[in-house]
């Protein structure tokens, strides 16, 4: 090696030195100015707006009340799970689905109605039980409840009636078709069901209980007239007295769904589809086509207990099956 080359090669090591310490000179600066921004930074929340919603049906108030939701494996739990999966990768949606768990206020000027009562604290902290919480930031009390009405008796519909054995909504009546206290509330059908229904036993036992010891459950037989504007139609087959409630002010009218739909994604299309909750699969399908075609023919609001929250909408028959609507937004009073 020439002195000439030797004395390239350092001034070529010298310059990238240069250019290095350069790099990291910005990029310390770059670091320091996150830092800084970081500092000042809003914390993220992490937490949802209170979930309700409200609007006028006539003369009568609705307030839908999220209860939270329940993420379910819908391919593990409903029939047709290829055509599920289909469904959900061509809308794009990611596997589980976050299943909304609504619940409706009435306020009839006279009289506080809810429609359903959620999860309570069946599901646990993490899914579901948020009704109460939702209920005083809509603005009331539950002891201002003068009726439950149960679309059904099932965890997520009936489980809010009681915490801890303790009955929740203190100042109610509770409404419920009696083929399904009939049915989960005897020993003689518990003793029948196959081991993995024995749960939901236990669980209407101990959130509907306390009703009947107080003297407070008001079973009803199939189609009737509980309140001025509010009635009850069978759907029966999800459970033995599922029912579904038309709530009807001035001419308007909402038919408020328990167990009905589950899956908006996949069930308004392929109304055939089932869940592993139906009691009987092929009374669920009879029911749910019925209450769809009677929907699209006569265009009233619907409110869904788990379509994405609000859950309020309007049905439409389409090539294939129905369609769902979603209520356009409103904050009017
Ligand atoms: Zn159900």
């Amino acid at each position: 090696m020439t002195m000439q080359n030797q004395t390239r090669i350092t001034r070529k090591f010298a310059g990238t030195g240069v250019m290095i310490a350069v790099v990291l000179a910005t990029l310390t600066a770059f670091i320091v100015m996150i830092g800084a921004t970081t500092v000042n930074a809003a914390p993220q929340i992490k937490t949802q707006a209170p979930g309700f919603y409200r609007m006028m049906l006539g003369d009568y108030e609705i307030t839908v009340l999220s209860d939270g939701i329940a993420p379910r494996q819908v391919d593990q739990i409903m029939s047709k799970p290829r055509e599920i999966r289909e469904i959900l990768a061509h809308d794009h949606e990611a596997l589980p689905v976050d299943l909304s768990i609504n619940t409706f206020a009435i306020n009839t000027g006279a009289k506080l109605i809810l429609v359903d009562t959620g999860a309570g604290e069946l599901f646990g902290s993490h899914s579901g039980g948020r009704l109460i919480a939702n209920l005083r930031a809509a603005g009331y009390k539950p002891e201002q409840i003068d009726a439950v009405l149960l679309t059904h008796i099932h965890a997520d519909h009936s489980g809010g009636l009681s915490i801890g054995g303790q009955r929740v909504f203190t100042n109610a009546l509770v409404y419920v078709d009696k083929r399904d206290p009939n049915f989960w509330l005897s020993a003689a059908s518990e003793s029948a069901a196959p081991a993995n229904m024995k749960q939901m036993f236990q669980q209407s036992h101990s959130t509907v209980d306390p009703y009947v010891k107080a003297a407070k459950l008001r079973p009803f037989d199939g189609e009737t007239e509980l309140f001025p504007g509010i009635r009850t139609i069978s759907a029966y087959g999800h459970t033995p007295g599922h029912t579904t409630y038309m709530v009807e002010s001035k001419g308007q009218r909402l038919l408020l769904w328990g167990g009905t739909i589950h899956l908006a994604e996949a069930q308004f299309s392929d109304p055939t589809i089932t869940i592993e909750y139906d009691v009987e699969r092929d009374a669920a399908i009879t029911s749910r086509m019925k209450l769809l075609v009677d929907a699209d023919k006569k265009g009233y609001l619907v409110g869904g207990a788990h379509i994405s929250f609000p859950g309020l909408g309007h049905v439409r028959a389409d090539t294939k099956g129905f369609s769902w609507i979603t209520l356009p937004y409103s904050d009017k009073s």
